[in-house]
């Protein structure tokens, strides 16, 4: 049976492999597993970490902070919680209302949370209730962002839709990218793929993958 560093290093070789692959930034998404398993990447090299509930994410990056390593958001973020998850994220992938930046801060407020690199999460569903920001309200949000003192913007994010292949919903949000780099053009980067649709998410110009099951192996309990 294949550990997770064999696994995670699998995947390592496979990513630099890919066409656009050298420059991607792979995050292990470590949601309901345990420190240890978190610590044991690491060992293996794995900088980038990726987690999706509050409180678990916090006991995490707290116990490991020796570790010195990058903590993803990658979540759903609500709005009472967010200064909290900002606190130990580094990288918050799940911004999608404006009411959310201005929790985060907004210019009358003193930031007692150092300023986050942020990627705007674009709901691909017509479901209102996932996760993400409508597309018609992207470039509002995107330029929220931009002026938000506790933020910066990377880019994009999205989860591909169930009932949709990934290369249509992933093209989709290619063009998105694009819309907010009309406003942003620094924010170039495009957060997409998990462990079932990552190959195809690159293909159309994902810069942070993120994966989980294919390397941690099957979560210990699910939602
Ligand atoms: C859990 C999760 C992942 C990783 O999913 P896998 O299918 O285990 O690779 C990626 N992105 C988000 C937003 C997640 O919640």
């Amino acid at each position: 049976m294949r550990t997770a560093a064999e696994r995670l290093a699998a995947i390592r070789d496979e990513i630099a492999s890919a066409p656009h692959g050298a420059d991607a930034t792979l995050v292990v998404v470590t949601k309901f597993h345990p420190a240890s398993l978190v610590e044991e990447l690491a060992a293996a090299g794995q900088r980038d970490m990726g987690e999706s509930r509050h409180p678990e994410a916090r006991d995490k990056a707290a116990g490991l902070e020796a570790l010195d390593l990058t903590w993803h958001y990658v979540g759903q973020l609500q709005r009472k919680k967010a200064r909290q998850v900002a606190r130990y994220a580094h990288v918050l992938h799940s911004i999608d209302s404006v009411d959310l930046v201005d929790a985060l801060g907004s210019g009358e407020t003193p930031l007692e949370i150092p300023v986050r690199d942020a990627f705007v999460q674009v709901n691909l569903t017509d479901d209102p209730a996932r996760g993400g920001v409508a597309p018609d309200a992207l470039e509002a949000l995107a330029e929220h962002v931009e002026a938000s003192p506790a933020l910066r913007l990377l880019g994009v994010m999205a989860i591909a839709p169930l009932d949709e292949e990934p290369a249509s919903a992933f093209a989709r949000l290619a063009g998105h990218a694009e819309r907010v780099r009309a406003i942003a053009p620094e924010a170039r980067w495009m957060s997409a793929g998990m462990s079932q649709d990552w190959r195809v998410a690159l293909e159309h110009g994902a810069t942070h993958l993120r994966i989980g099951t294919a390397i941690t192996g099957e979560r210990p309990s699910s939602p």
